[in-house]
């Protein structure tokens, strides 16, 4: 995937068959099927790739147990179809992963039980394993850290788990290998227009500073929490889609919660589902569900809903966590698609949503991760028809994606570039110095910053260390000590000189601040 070669082609191809605005889990996913079905598409993210919400999820691929209680009985059924499908796409960047849910009366037991068996009928062929019974004894012993008092067992199941931002990546390189062309920092400013009709963008590029005016039979607005803003660029009067809602996630150290076994807390004081499941050698804990009216690029953890988290893991646990034990934090917005009568967006509909407007924008929004792919193939069976483009099937079910290998076990460090880790040993045979870690604590080495600065499109050091390594996620502080070493690897491939480099590592340093817990 380069990015020089992707930028000729934008003044190569007259016209489109279709414009995605949006590189996250959504645009991505339709850049995808819009290739594979032979369309010349074009994918425009303003950022990077999964900038936005698409790597500050849970990590879960899942059919969603809480929707279950809530009765969208469509939905689960939905997602645990695309997990079933997800995981033997992407092996590469999924894993099977058993969750428990501590029962603290006997009720509870046979009500979780029960309602995890349902949940895993509705996988039909497709399910990873019975739920079952455990006694307290077992419990504990799995899950050495659970609050032991009052405790009468729990139930075991099995869901999915997986890389946000990694699999975002495979997605563009999947369209990039089928033929699409996708760019990370273009921002959409302007929708083109003839008679009324959407015919094109307008878009900047950050990087060069140029304007591209590019024409296309169909674009699809796939932003987001954003996709108000681009509708707003079609018709200033229209009422807005989305009603964004903020969850939040804390990384500690596994001492926290020893054990290869996820907790779920079925019900919070506000009815949220709590999370606590390993990720990266530590454990991810959230998350929360909190309406906002700001939406923002980085959003920012609210005191209360750290203390939120703190305070439900500890009443759970004996591990009594502290703010300072804190490694990460990190916030993500939901695109919550607005209905009238809902007062909470807990209970907010993760169905999509797709809008085709007068002028024959087509938007996408709301939904989960674990959908996209669905999501993708009804957006493009929409643009296609509102392009009368050729009619080929969506055949992206069974596809294979970028990487995809069992070769690697999880674990290995460098299991989620799937086949093209050999692309990074080869480097490393070549210069062993590039097997230097960037940090002394973890296992992320040069040669990854070479080969996604060469073949993934990483410009900037938060480009390196949020989503093509996971760092600033796993471990703030060491992403704030590790961002000198990584704009000095980067510049050179950049062609960047040291005042870039004391640029990139002040803007890393500000933006990583975000990321810690430190109370206010
Ligand atoms: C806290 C939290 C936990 C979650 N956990 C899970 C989970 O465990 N499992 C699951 O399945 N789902 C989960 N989800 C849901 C899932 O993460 C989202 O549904 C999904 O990531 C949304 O993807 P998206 O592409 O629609 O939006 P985004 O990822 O936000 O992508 C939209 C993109 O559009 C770009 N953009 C905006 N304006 C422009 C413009 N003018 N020009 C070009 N580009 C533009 C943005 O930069 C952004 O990258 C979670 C969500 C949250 C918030």
């Amino acid at each position: 995937m380069n990015r020089t070669f992707n930028i000729e082609k934008l003044t190569e191809v007259k016209e489109w068959d279709i414009i995605v605005i949006g590189g996250g889990a959504t645009g991505l996913g339709i850049a995808v099927d819009a290739s594979k079905r032979g369309f010349k598409t074009l994918l425009l993210e303003k950022s990077d790739f999964a900038k936005g919400t698409s790597s500050r999820s849970t990590k879960l691929v899942h059919g969603g147990v809480r929707y279950l209680a809530q009765g969208n009985i469509k939905l689960v059924v939905e997602a645990l179809r695309e997990r079933g499908f997800l995981l033997a796409n992407a092996p590469h960047l999924t894993r099977i992963q058993q969750f428990i849910i501590p029962a603290y009366s006997y009720f509870n037991k046979w009500f979780y039980g029960v309602g995890l068996f349902v949940y895993d009928l509705l996988s039909r062929k497709l399910s990873l394993g019975q739920p079952s019974l455990l006694s307290k004894k077992t419990v504990l012993k799995k899950m050495p850290l659970i609050n032991p008092k009052k405790l009468k067992g729990g139930i075991v199941y099995t869901d999915g788990q997986f890389d946000d931002a990694r699999l975002a990546l495979a997605l563009a390189l999947t369209a990039n290998d089928l033929g699409g062309t996708v760019l990370n920092y273009f921002q959409v400013t302007q929708l083109l227009k003839k008679n009324g009709k959407v015919i094109g963008v307008v878009a900047d590029d950050e990087w060069s500073e140029k304007t591209f005016e590019l024409h296309a039979k169909v674009v699809i607005n796939a932003t987001g929490v954003f996709v108000d803003s681009i509708l707003d660029l079609d018709d200033p009067n229209t009422s807005a889609m989305v009603m964004p809602s903020q969850g939040v996630h804390l990384v500690v150290d596994k001492k926290f919660f020893p054990g290869t076994d996820a907790l779920m807390i079925p019900k919070t004081n506000d009815g949220r589902v709590l999370f606590a499941l390993p990720w990266h050698d530590r454990v991810v804990i959230g998350t929360t569900d909190t309406p906002l009216n700001i939406i923002s690029e980085e959003p920012i953890a609210l005191e209360e809903e750290i203390e939120f988290i703190l305070l439900h893991f500890n009443e759970y646990t004996t591990a009594q966590l502290k703010r300072k034990d804190v490694l990460s934090v990190f916030a993500g917005l939901r695109p919550l698609v607005k209905t009238s009568n809902k007062t909470s967006t807990s209970l907010a509909s993760r169905d999509h949503t797709i809008l085709v407007s007068k002028s024959n924008l087509i938007t996408i929004t709301g939904g989960k991760w674990t959908t996209y792919r669905k999501m993708a193939k009804d957006a493009v069976n929409n643009a296609a028809f509102i392009a009368a483009l050729p009619i080929v099937k969506c055949s992206t079910r069974n596809l294979p994606l970028h990487g995809c290998t069992k070769e690697l076990k999880y674990g290995d460090p460098l299991s989620s570039y799937g086949a093209d880790a050999k692309i990074i040993k080869s480097m490393i045979v070549e210069d062993p110095a590039l097997a230097d870690k960037i940090h002394p604590h973890y296992d992320y080495c040069f040669a990854e910053i070479l080969f996604s600065v060469k073949f993934e499109m990483a410009l900037t050091v938060e480009d390196i260390l949020a989503r093509r390594s996971r760092l600033l996620l796993v471990d703030a502080r060491a992403a704030m000590e590790a961002a000198p070493v990584v704009a000095h690897a980067m510049a050179p491939l950049l062609n960047e000189d040291l005042a870039w480099e004391e640029e990139q590592v002040k803007s890393f340093q500000s933006l990583a601040s975000g990321y810690l817990a430190t109370a206010s």
